[in-house]
C-alpha cells in the first residue's frame, strides 16, 4: 500500500501523538484518510518506548521507561 503523509497544522516535532493528532495519512489507492497515529508506532525519540510520556507529548519529560500507567502517556 502506498502512503503519503501530509503535514497539516503548526510546526511541531512531528513524532509524538500530540503533534500528530489531527494529521491524516492519505491512502492513495483507496482515496481514504486515516489518522497518522493509526498508521505507525509512535515511540519516544529519546528512549524508544511507546509508553514513555514523551512519546505522547514531546513537551513532557522522557522517563526512559515502558511501564504502563505513566502520567501524560496515552497508554496509562
Ligand atoms: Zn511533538
Ligand atoms: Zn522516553
Amino acid at each position: 500500500m502506498s502512503l503519503e503523509v501530509r503535514a497539516i497544522g503548526s510546526p511541531s516535532c512531528g513524532g509524538c501523538h500530540k503533534c500528530l493528532s489531527g494529521k491524516v495519512a492519505f491512502v492513495v489507492m483507496g482515496a481514504i484518510e486515516i489518522p497518522v497515529t493509526a498508521t505507525r508506532m509512535i515511540l519516544c525519540p529519546t528512549c524508544g518506548c511507546k509508553r514513555c510520556p514523551k512519546a505522547s507529548d514531546c513537551q513532557l519529560e522522557c522517563t526512559n521507561s515502558n511501564l504502563p500507567g505513566q502520567e501524560g502517556s496515552i497508554y496509562k
